[in-house]
């Protein structure tokens, strides 16, 4: 399959069309293998210098019918069934004193099995050719050409593109091009912190997180959220509601040691139980703010430019829809390329699908947002689980 850079109507000789993809996320990723298993060629632009320079975060549990689903167009689902921890489903809820209010322990016949992000991205870097992606190019900006087509500026030099895809996360370059807005601070920051080979070196916290994730809800806008990734590694994130630049002023991130000292104090009051996975974390602890561009965010079509997952809609992590939206996106992106003669129809018809179809998504993630941390976060959060339970429950009975 090719696709031309020409309109239809045209009858001038084809090119093959010029795809620009930035950023080597999940979703840029997905989308650059299932265009190559069409045959289609693409440029993938990321900024990091190679795929092991950064850190890639935790574990993303993988929807069917919409992250799996995207694997399945990729061609990777034998190589995803590999990687994915069924296992690892279960979730928990208890209160500040480590009391446990909820516990899904057999989860493992669920449809949303978990993969670390890290096993994710290797997955979907094996199944391309090395040469497609640029690493250590990043993205200045895109500069609109007279004849439509665009220039990628990157930090090595410049390139003509017919169709730039912003897949460039939460501080997309691209998504100036098509939108006026920007991702706004929910007033949650994450602080995440990691505990290595914890079957051996904390065996009472594996048994307490038990197998999958979890929640540590309080009624005093202080809360906890705890997940078992792939090796024995248990990852964890405090959850505080305050202004955006308090943890950088009220942590020394330099100093781990300092900082578990000072998120003990933070969580006065805590029981020794579950402050017990503070003390033990020796990974790094790094704060992560949580932003969200609107529910709904949506832009005119532009010939040439479009965007997908957290550059087109980020939202905040509670509903665990970010990762398969980017994924599913990508998957549509391509459905649309490969079966729409021409480019930029196909590109307006997944822009006008996608608006549609990531809106409750990011409804649910904002609602999330809104109701953690507050004077009855233990009730809503007993409340989701029971519901989430009923609902997996039905799922696997059906
Ligand atoms: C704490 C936390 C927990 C989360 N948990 C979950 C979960 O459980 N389930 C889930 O589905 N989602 C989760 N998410 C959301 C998920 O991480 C994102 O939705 C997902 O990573 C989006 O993928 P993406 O490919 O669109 O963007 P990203 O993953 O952000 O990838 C963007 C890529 O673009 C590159 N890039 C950025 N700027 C440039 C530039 N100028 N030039 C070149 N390259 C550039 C970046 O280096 C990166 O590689 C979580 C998010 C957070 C913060």
């Amino acid at each position: 399959m090719t696709l031309s850079s020409a309109a239809p109507a045209q009858t001038a000789p084809q090119t093959p069309l010029r795809i620009a993809i930035i950023g080597a996320g999940p979703g840029g990723l997905t989308l650059a293998r299932i265009l190559h298993v069409q045959g289609i060629a693409t440029t993938l632009f990321e900024r990091e210098t190679d795929p092991h320079a950064r850190a890639q975060g935790g574990t993303l549990d993988l929807h069917a019918e919409t992250g799996q689903l995207a694997l399945r167009r990729a061609g990777l689902e034998a190589e995803f069934q590999k990687l994915a921890r069924y296992e690892d489903q279960g979730s928990r809820l208890c209160d500040e004193t480590g009391r446990l209010l909820l516990a899904d322990d057999d989860a493992e016949d669920g449809d949303r099995p978990e993969i670390d992000r890290s096993a994710l991205r290797d997955l979907l870097l094996g199944a391309l050719p090395a040469e497609m992606i640029r690493w250590g190019q990043a993205l200045r900006e895109v500069v609109a050409n007279p004849d439509g087509s665009y220039d990628v500026v990157t930090t090595a030099g410049r390139e003509t593109f017919d169709l730039v895809v912003g897949a460039d996360g939460t501080w997309s370059k691209v998504r100036p091009l098509v939108s006026r807005y920007q991702p706004a601070y929910s007033g949650l920051t994450f602080i995440e912190f990691g505990i290595d080979d914890v079957d051996h070196a904390h065996p009472e916290l594996a048994a307490l997180v038990g197998k999958g994730k979890l929640g540590i809800e309080s009624n005093d806008a202080r809360a906890m959220i705890i997940q078992r990734n792939g090796h024995a590694h248990l990852r964890g994130y405090v959850i505080f509601r305050v202004p955006l630049d308090w943890a950088e002023k009220r942590f020394d991130f330099s100093d781990p040691a300092s900082v578990r000292r000072a998120l003990e104090d933070e969580l006065l009051g805590w029981s020794p139980k579950v402050l017990a996975f503070i003390r033990a974390s020796n990974d790094q602890i790094v704060p992560r703010p949580i932003f969200a561009l609107p529910v709904g965010h949506h832009w005119p079509n532009r010939p040439g430019i479009t965007l997908i997952g957290d550059a087109a809609h980020v939202m905040s992590p509670f509903g665990g829809e970010g990762a398969n939206a980017a994924l599913f996106d990508a998957a549509e992106l391509a459905r649309h390329l490969t079966t729409t003669p021409d480019w930029r129809s196909a590109v307006a018809a997944y822009e006008a699908e996608m608006f549609e179809r990531v809106e409750e998504p990011a409804r649910f993630s904002a609602e999330g947002a809104a109701t953690e941390l507050s004077h009855r976060s233990r009730e809503f959060g007993l409340a989701w689980m029971e519901e989430h339970l009923q609902q997996r429950k039905a799922e696997a009975s059906a």
